[in-house]
C-alpha cells in the first residue's frame, strides 16, 4: 500500500460513513438485547367507567429503560424496531409483562381488564394468536379480560392477512379496539366486518371537543354509530373536568388520560379513584 496514493482520503470517508451507520446499528443492537435484557418496563393508566367513575380497565405503555439514555419513551424505539424485525420480540415481552400484571390485579380487582397495544407487523404475524393464547393459559388469565388495540393504520398494510390475524385472536375471545379512531383512514367496513369491541377516540377530538362544534358533531355519531353496533367508546386524552362532563353528556362509556392519572409504573398505579363528590 502506498500511503500517498490518497487512500487515507477514502479510509477516513469510509471509517466516517462506518461510525455513523455503526451509531445506528448500536441502538438496534442495543434494542435487540435489551427486549431480552429485561429492559423494557411497562407503565400503566387508568381506564374509567363513565357511570361509575372506576377503573375498570389499564393500559399498558411500553418504556425502554436504557443503560446509558434512560427511560426512554416508544416513540424513540418503536420504528427502529418494526424497522429492524424486533417487533414480534418486543410485543411477546410486552404481552408477557401485561397479562403477568393483570393477573396480580386480578387477584384483588376481579373484574379488571388490560389493554396492549399491537403494532403493523404484529398483524402479519399469523402465530401471534396461538402464541398469546398460550400464554393467557399458562397465566390463567381469560382471554376477554385482554384488549388488543390497532390503529387503522395497521390494518390497511396488508389488508387481508390482518383481517385473518385479527379473526384468529377474537376468536380466541381476545377483544379489539381501533386506536386513534378518526384519525386514519377510517373505514367503515372494518366496524362491519371485524369484530371489534371498542373505539378509542383519538385525543385530538378530546382535545377540540369544547371549542369546535363540528369536533362534537364528529364525537356524537361516532358515538351513536358504535352503540348500533354494540360497541364501546373510550376518549382518550382527557384532561379536565369539563371535557369529561361533556363527553358523558355524548354518551362515551369510558375515559383515559392525565385527569384520571398519567402513565406510571404498576406499584404506583391507583385503582381505587372515586369519582368527585
Ligand atoms: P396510544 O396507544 O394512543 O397511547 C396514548 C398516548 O398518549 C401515550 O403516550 C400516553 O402516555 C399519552 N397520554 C395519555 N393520556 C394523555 C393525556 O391526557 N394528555 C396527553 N397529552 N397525552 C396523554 P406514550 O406512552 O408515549 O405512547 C405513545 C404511543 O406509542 C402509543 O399511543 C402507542 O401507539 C405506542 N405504544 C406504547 N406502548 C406500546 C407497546 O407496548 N407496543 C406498541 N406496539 N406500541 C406502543
Ligand atoms: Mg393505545
Ligand atoms: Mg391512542
Ligand atoms: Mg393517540
Amino acid at each position: 500500500y502506498d500511503a500517498k496514493r490518497g487512500g487515507g482520503g477514502f479510509a477516513l470517508y469510509d471509517g466516517a460513513r462506518h461510525a455513523e451507520s455503526g451509531t445506528a446499528l448500536t441502538l438496534v443492537e442495543e434494542l435487540r438485547a435489551g427486549i431480552t435484557g429485561g429492559q423494557l418496563v411497562l407503565h400503566h393508566q387508568q381506564q374509567v367507567d363513565m357511570r361509575t367513575g372506576r377503573v375498570v380497565g389499564v393500559e399498558a405503555l411500553v418504556r425502554w429503560q436504557h443503560p446509558r439514555l434512560g427511560l426512554l419513551q416508544p416513540a424513540r424505539f418503536l420504528d427502529l424496531a418494526e424497522a429492524h424485525g424486533l417487533m414480534d420480540a418486543l410485543t411477546d415481552e410486552v404481552l408477557g409483562q401485561a397479562v403477568r400484571q393483570l393477573a396480580r390485579w386480578r387477584a384483588t380487582v376481579p373484574d379488571l381488564r388490560m389493554s396492549v397495544n399491537l403494532s403493523p407487523s404484529n398483524l402479519l404475524d399469523t402465530v401471534l394468536p396461538d402464541r398469546l393464547a398460550v400464554l393467557l393459559a399458562e397465566v390463567g388469565v381469560p382471554a376477554e379480560a385482554l384488549t388488543l388495540e390497532v390503529t387503522e393504520t395497521v390494518l390497511l398494510r396488508d389488508p387481508e392477512r390482518s383481517r385473518a390475524v385479527v379473526a384468529a385472536l377474537s376468536a380466541h375471545g381476545v377483544e379489539i379496539s381501533i386506536d386513534d379512531f378518526g384519525t386514519g383512514y377510517c373505514s367503515l367496513a372494518y366496524l362491519r366486518d371485524l369484530s371489534v369491541s371498542e373505539l378509542k377516540l383519538d385525543r385530538s377530538f378530546t382535545a377540540d371537543l369544547l371549542r369546535d362544534p363540528r369536533t362534537e358533531a364528529i364525537v356524537a355519531s361516532v358515538v351513536e354509530l358504535a352503540h348500533r353496533l354494540d360497541v364501546r367508546v373510550i376518549a382518550e386524552g382527557v384532561e379536565d373536568e369539563v371535557t369529561l362532563a361533556r363527553l358523558a353528556e355524548l354518551g362515551c362509556d369510558q375515559t383515559q388520560g392525565y385527569l384520571h392519572g398519567r402513565p406510571v409504573p404498576a406499584d404506583e398505579l391507583r385503582l381505587d379513584l372515586t369519582p368527585a363528590p
